[in-house]
């Protein structure tokens, strides 16, 4: 493969945005098309619960949903779905849950995140619906965090102590910007003037725990805007705090832009650090070291994950990666006949787990050591490492250091990293059925 095509055959794979997960190995733009056949899902999942009784099992439960989809949104959400369109997800998405009941039976949940869209979008008695039905087909472990996401634009006091009484144990309130012109010019629906009392009104139903998101890098927002909302959000005191830089729509942040940005966030940092905050990475900073369990990429390096409702990731460690259908309303018609649940999918097996875990370790810099990856990927594990960083050493991606090896992470190593455990086969794949 020539240089151009490599480099545009990696950017794909760096450009596809997978949410809150870390980056797939490999690529879902290298899965398979089609409705996943029920009985082989089913044979796969049990498969790896079987093989690994060890490793948790986490809930990603997807609500497409949102008043209307803003300017700078991505993500596959429907804006202003009607009542019985909701219902209807809701149904399908219990459907989900039923065909999955008998798979995880006497299996504990040990983290659950509702995400979306919106989920506090629905009505208070759908949202309850919707919780009451993961708790009548999982067996959820006392003391799980149960987070999820919301708008503060949709709380009233029926809906937030719907919330807390269905167990809700962490909000995640998506703030973006305090300014109301800001929010107008990236086509954001919100009032901001309803945040403040969004706090009050889940702190008093017993929410505790509240992360809430910033954004920077929005139309016609200048630093000193965003450093002001960092004040605003930081005196609501919430638990956590994420400073998140914008993703384009298509594409990636020019590096200036990016650059400027980062300035952008450690400035917002330094203001949180002030304010008594511990910061905890390049984008986010905490109260008291309380973290949303799926946030954490190390959590799905080492652990299954079963996603439930449209568009939802699915990871059975060892044996399958699957995507839902993307579509809301197409999810639910499939759902609701019966006839399956995923769209896009890729049997796996434990080179590709391998694989996974070696990029996004080297790639967010951390130090892989021989011996880590023998006591999780056996020997055979520990050798495919050492022939694979040996050789990226040679072609200086990678930097010996302390026993094992180090990514530097200049732009010539993420194409290094990323070419050399892919491979030439994998490449060529991916990039003949993306038309490269
Ligand atoms: S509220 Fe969030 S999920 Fe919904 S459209 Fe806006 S950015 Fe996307």
């Amino acid at each position: 493969m020539d240089q151009e095509r490599l480099e545009k055959t990696i950017s794909l794979i760096h450009d596809v945005k997978y949410g809150g997960l870390p980056t797939h190995f490999p690529s879902l733009l290298a899965w398979d098309k089609g409705l996943l056949p029920l009985r082989k899902q089913k044979n796969l999942w049990e498969a790896s619960l079987a093989e690994n009784p060890k490793r948790e099992i986490g809930i990603y439960l997807n609500v497409p949903f949102c008043k209307k989809k803003c300017g700078f949104c991505f993500l596959d959400v429907k804006g202003g779905a009607s009542s019985e369109e909701q219902a209807e997800y809701i149904h399908a998405v219990e459907n989900e849950m039923a065909f999955f009941e008998p798979v995880f039976k006497n299996k504990e949940i040990t983290s659950v995140y509702i995400g979306g869209g919106t989920p506090n979008f629905l009505s208070a008695n759908l949202l309850k619906e919707l919780l009451l039905n993961l708790k009548k087909h999982f067996l959820i472990k006392p003391g799980t965090q149960i987070s999820m996401e919301s708008n503060p634009d949709f709380f009233d006091e029926e809906k937030a102590e719907a919330v807390a009484e269905s167990g809700i144990t962490m909000l995640l309130m998506g703030i973006q910007s305090f300014s109301a012109r800001i929010n107008g010019e990236n086509g954001r629906a919100q009032d901001v003037t309803r945040i403040k009392n969004a706090f009050s009104l889940v702190r008093s139903a017993g929410i505790k725990y509240i992360n809430a998101d910033l954004l920077c890098g929005l139309k016609g927002q200048t630093e000193k805007d965003f450093l002001k909302d960092v004040i605003m959000l930081s005196m609501l005191r919430p638990t956590q705090i994420h400073l998140n830089r914008i993703k384009p729509l298509s594409g990636t942040l020019p590096p200036k832009i990016k650059k400027e940005l980062s300035q952008w966030q450690q400035a917002g940092l330094e203001i949180l650090r002030r304010q008594g905050y511990s910061v905890l990475d390049e984008e986010s900073a905490c109260l008291d070291g309380i973290r949303n369990v799926q946030g954490n990429y190390f959590f799905h390096l080492e652990n299954s994950l079963l996603g439930l409702g449209a568009g939802a990731m699915s990871h059975a460690w060892g044996k399958l990666r699957s995507r839902n259908t993307v579509a809301p309303l197409e999810y639910s018609k499939s759902a609701n006949a019966g006839i399956g649940f995923s769209e896009l999918s890729l049997e796996i097996g434990i080179n590709e787990e391998l694989r996974h875990y070696l990029m996004n370790t080297l790639l967010h810099g951390e130090n892989v050591l021989p011996e880590q990856i023998r006591e999780k990927f056996g020997p055979e594990g520990e050798s495919i490492y050492m022939e694979l960083a040996m050789g990226m050493e040679k072609n200086g991606y990678l930097e010996a250091a302390g026993g094992g090896w180090i990514c530097p992470l200049r732009m010539q190593d993420w194409l290094g990293v990323t070419s050399s455990i892919y491979g030439n086969n994998l490449l060529e794949h991916i990039a003949v059925r993306n038309g490269l």
